[in-house]
């Protein structure tokens, strides 16, 4: 009968306002997660190593931005602490390029969208936020269907994907009445969040008191109190579903090569030959990092780690085993087998990531086998598994059949078919983009099971997504 539900909401409503990505202009474009190849030579030419007398790591370039904007206003910035302090990690370059507060790209830009710099499954096709919200109702209702629950999103972007998410859930306000819903969303870009609040309350969203740990809140157009949080640690304690869909992809990175010395690490320094110009070199010797991230066994010749991503999923995972609730990460990545996949993103084109630091994306693969690491064995982790994978499960081709049927003309239905191809295909998002869940240990092995493997407990409904989603 529940599953009945939820395969009402695969089959009710129609197609809303076309997204742009869907246009026949777009699969000609560059996607933001298609494997590329980087700009960065760093796997070709050995790299120069800096004056160790310079080095000093990480100390510089973590000021106030300057005032005055522009594009060249981030680059004079980190120029002038480079020649000032020394080279600084990767991580921190790319901390500053995204998120430093007054020059950051994320602050200043937010590039999401047809008319930003990339494009993301949301923005393509409602569909695919649908299918989630699908996922967090039969999380649910598998997990007993506890009075309340927060959504809470990380990088949310322009709003599409919880918005996507809400429309499910008062679809299936029968099924939810009795539950008290909230959604919080942790966004550290202010343009970011307030094109959220637009999209997500119609701009009638307020600034908090000083006093509470919300920097915004408001009601969203279905009636749940949305809150807006810089940091996951801010969010209140309870019972939550979690969502990460691009957000771990943006996360800064340590880059590690290695040397006929041993373990370097690439760091990015000024260029002596070329005003204002920045270039990668190696550290003269190990650094912290080279010393805690890289494992004896590790086989690679340049890895790629990060840490903030880490210390995010371990947070996660400790909230998960102790109030409730899963997360649901979805990015391109792989299982710690790639080297090199730093790259930036401009006007929808690859772009130099030393280049114009703060006008452009910069991001690197999610190293899923980290993530389950950091998990620590708190919670369980399920995938990664492909994105085509997983929305099939989820019942996308029947959703899609319903679209096209109560869509009368050509042109939406082309459109319909070119969305879930970008979705879908493997030379597309189909097989770059995977799906990766933590989930409390007793939702994969019934708590009586474990102790008495004879134990006659019902199996547990499987988890959909991961496994074919039961629609009878
Ligand atoms: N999830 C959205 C947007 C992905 S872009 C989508 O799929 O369309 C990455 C998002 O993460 C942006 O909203 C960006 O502002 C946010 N972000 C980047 N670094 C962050 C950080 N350290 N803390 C919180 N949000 C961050």
């Amino acid at each position: 009968m529940v599953l009945s539900l939820v395969r009402r909401a695969l089959l009710a409503g129609r197609r809303r306002l076309p997204r742009p990505a869907a246009s026949p202009r777009f699969p000609s474009r560059p996607l933001r997660g298609h494997p590329a190849e980087p700009f960065s030579p760093l796997l070709s030419p050995p790299l120069p190593t800096a004056p160790a007398a310079a080095a000093r790591l990480c100390s510089g370039v973590g000021g106030e931005a300057e005032a005055a904007g522009g594009a060249g206003a981030m680059l004079r910035h980190l120029a002038r602490k480079l020649r000032a302090s020394g080279p600084v990690t990767v991580a921190e370059y790319m901390r500053e390029a995204l998120t430093n507060p007054g020059q950051g790209y994320y602050t200043r830009r937010g590039g999401v969208g047809e008319s930003g710099d990339f494009i993301t499954s949301p923005e393509i096709s409602q569909v695919f936020g649908e299918l989630i919200g699908i996922w967090y109702i039969s999380e649910w209702m598998a997990m007993g269907k506890p009075s309340t629950f927060q959504l809470v999103e990380l990088g949310p972007g322009r709003g599409t994907l919880t918005e996507d998410i809400l429309r499910v859930f008062k679809q299936l306000s029968s099924v939810l009445s009795k539950c008290d819903v909230s959604v919080h969303l942790v966004e550290v870009s202010p343009k970011l969040s307030e094109i959220q609040a637009v999209m997500l309350t119609g701009g009638k969203a307020q600034p908090s008191p000083e006093d509470e740990s919300a920097y915004m809140k408001g009601i969203s157009k279905t009636g749940i109190p949305i809150f807006w949080y810089r940091d996951i640690q801010d969010v209140p304690a309870g019972y939550s579903f979690y969502l990460a869909h691009e957000f771990f992809d943006a996360l800064p990175i340590h880059k590690f090569q290695r040397t006929e010395k041993g373990w370097r690490e690439v760091l990015v320094d000024i260029d002596p030959e070329v005003p204002d110009q920045l270039r990668f070199v190696l550290s003269p010797s190990r650094t912290p990092a080279t010393q805690n991230f890289i494992q004896p066994e590790e086989t690679r010749d340049h890895v790629e780690v990060c840490p903030e991503a880490g210390v995010i999923v371990q947070r996660l995972a400790s909230r998960i085993e102790k109030d409730g609730g899963a997360a649901l990460v979805a990015d391109y990545g792989h299982d710690g087998t790639k080297t090199d996949t730093f790259r930036g993103f401009r006007n929808h084109k690859l772009h130099d990531v030393l280049s114009a630091p703060g006008t452009a994306d910069l991001t690197a693969d999610v190293d899923f086998s980290y993530l389950r690491k950091m998990a620590q064995g708190k919670t369980a982790t399920l995938g990664p598994i492909k994105q085509r994978e997983f929305l099939k499960n989820m019942g996308i081709d029947l959703r899609l059949q319903v679209l096209l049927q109560n869509s009368g003309d050509t042109a939406t239905r082309e459109q319909l078919l070119h969305s879930y191809d970008m979705l879908m295909n493997p030379e597309k998002m189909g097989d770059c983009f995977n799906f990766f869940a933590l989930l409390p240990h007793h939702r994969l092995v019934h708590p009586d099971k474990k102790d008495k493997p004879e134990s006659k407990s019902p199996p547990l409904p499987p988890v959909a997504g991961f496994n074919e989603l039961l629609l009878k």
